[in-house]
């Protein structure tokens, strides 16, 4: 843990669960003893965000896992940041790598989204990662950076920021990240920050890993010195393999 302020660990529910199962995912959230130095958000589909804030403790905030890029208005099947206000959201995941490269989303609007969803007082997990091809080109660190960037172009404060690199060869996959490598991208990461925003933000922005966490990896990934937190997505539908993530912080 380097970045100041608490670990962060959030679930990315993507786009699965009925009423039923999420219900059931709710309770089981409720009921289970949660670490309680840190923060726990979690992300449901758009559509059962109200069902969710309805029923879940307060000790969890609520993330949506996207935002129209402005004002809302006349954009058919976009869900505006005021709209996330309105019905309870904190936090919005921006830049998943799901949204870039299956639904082609570039840097620059991923950047706009995080501008103007800041600007609405929602946190952003401001997502960043490279592709399979690009890492075994030697590219990681140019593409991280390069997503970095689009973002510092965009944003004027990094205070609610919480950046999560989440390789995309290891999302979703089973294929985690070692220790070593989600260490090593984040101290990149941290040092661009030092150098490209400023060293306050590189030293108190928290860095959270994603891809393939489980109940099984995840205390030897949050031993490492710059993982602050996770984002998780498969393991995050099972109330008790999230809360033993939640729980790993050492
Ligand atoms: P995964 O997804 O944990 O299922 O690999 C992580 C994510 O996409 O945020």
């Amino acid at each position: 843990m380097a970045g100041t302020g608490k670990f962060f660990v959030g679930g990315n529910w993507k786009c699965n669960g009925t009423k039923d199962s999420i219900k059931q995912l709710v309770s089981d959230l409720n009921s289970a003893t949660l670490e309680a130095d840190v923060d726990v958000v979690v992300g449901p589909p758009f559509v059962y965000i109200d069902q969710v804030k309805n029923t879940l403790s307060d000790r969890i905030e609520i993330a949506a896992q996207n935002s129209w890029i402005g004002k809302g208005g006349a954009f058919t099947g976009e869900i505006s940041a005021e709209q996330l206000k309105d019905i309870g959201c904190k936090w919005v995941i921006l830049g998943h790598s799901e949204r870039r490269h299956v639904i082609g989303e570039d840097d620059q609007f991923i950047g706009k989204k995080a501008a103007y969803a800041l600007g609405q007082n929602l946190g952003v997990i401001a997502c960043i990662g490279e592709l399979l091809e690009e890492r075994e080109a030697g590219k990681t660190f140019d593409v991280c950076f390069k997503q970095l960037k689009a973002y510092a172009d965009a944003v004027s404060s990094w205070d609610n920021i919480v950046i999560a690199y989440e390789p995309v060869w290891a999302i979703g996959t089973g294929k985690v990240a070692s220790p070593e490598q989600a260490q090593e991208v984040h101290v990149a990461v941290r040092d661009w920050l030092a150098k490209n925003v400023s060293p306050e933000v590189a030293s108190k922005t928290r860095i959270i890993y994603g891809g393939s966490v489980n109940a099984g990896n995840s205390a030897d990934l949050a031993k490492k010195e710059d993982i602050d937190g996770f984002l998780v997505g498969g393991a995050s539908l099972k109330g008790s393999d999230f809360a033993t993530i939640i729980n790993s912080v050492t």
